[in-house]
């Protein structure tokens, strides 16, 4: 199968383990998206390690592309193990604030006060890249465009066209900020509607219950019926979930994951929605 996602980590924030999560999962962001002689890993939470490891029986040239660099988006990164093999080509496309230029980013993050190998000492050939919205990026066949997501730091949603389908991804996303899930009365401008209308499959978070939601505004993250309202307007059919809280055990996003498909269904919204875990995998066309 040589056209597929497969979900590497899908926890947000910080991985969890334990019973209680068994079902979903504790890894951290990692999305792999194989298409034909294209091979992008999107983000490198925790789920990138278990991943590098499947990767060293098939070494090939990567790219990662990071939404943004917050810790659970790129923990992962320094236990990759095709890092570690100098038959390893991987380019990096990363955010870059103002004074920072993605490498510098890598370095620090490598820096000997955090872990013992350092940015220079990998051996795998490396390539740096910042990330610019209204700049497109070509990984034949696929076309990758980028929009400003709602969160701290410079954070980007991402739009992934293949020659038969559109995915869009956006794991870290504060939808209608102060807005509390009211679909009949959601706001109507919003840039992301725009951005996302005419994808076949939206990978969204949905990190809060609605109530949860009211004690964390601006914390960069969407309630269940806020993204919703942006499934609504953007007339996605098809919703996955991604990026759980922490705290969530599996019985907490079961529930969440009726309440959201109750919410699509009782404002005759025709579209399935599913909470994702690690490990699944969706075939493309
Ligand atoms: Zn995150
Ligand atoms: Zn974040």
């Amino acid at each position: 199968m040589s056209k597929y996602l497969k979900f590497w980590g899908t926890r947000g924030s910080c991985a969890v383990s334990g019973p209680q999560y068994a079902k979903f999962g504790g890894n951290t962001s990692c999305l792999e998206v194989h298409y034909g002689q294209a091979h992008l890993i999107i983000d490198a939470g925790t789920g990138i390690r278990p991943l590098g490891e499947e990767l060293m029986q098939r070494l090939q040239p990567l790219h990662l592309i990071l939404s943004h660099t917050h810790w659970d988006h790129v923990i992962g990164f320094p236990f990759f193990e095709p890092l570690y093999s100098p038959l390893s080509e991987i380019t990096i496309w990363s955010p870059a604030e103002d004074t920072k230029s993605c490498r510098e980013i890598f370095n620090n993050l490598l820096r000997a006060e955090f872990f013992p190998v350092q940015l220079h000492e990998l051996q795998a050939k490396l390539h740096f890249l910042t990330i610019q919205e209204n700049t497109p990026i070509q990984i034949e066949p696929l076309t990758i465009h980028f929009h400003r997501a709602h969160h701290p730091s410079t954070t980007y949603c991402f739009k992934i066209q293949t020659p038969h389908q559109t995915i869009g991804y956006a794991s870290d996303n504060e939808l209608f900020k102060d807005y509390h899930g009211d679909l009949a009365h959601a706001p109507k401008d919003f840039g992301l509607v725009e951005f996302f209308t005419g994808c076949d499959l939206l990978i969204h978070e949905a990190q809060y219950f609605p109530d949860e939601y009211l004690q964390k505004v601006r914390w960069g993250h969407s309630s269940a019926s806020n993204a919703a309202a942006l499934v609504q307007k953007a007339n996605i059919r098809r919703w996955m979930v991604v990026h759980h809280d922490p705290k969530h055990t599996d019985d907490d996003l079961h529930r969440l994951a009726t309440l959201s498909q109750q919410l699509l269904d009782d404002h005759k919204i025709p579209c399935r929605s599913k909470w994702i875990g690690d490990g699944h995998v969706v075939s493309l066309i």
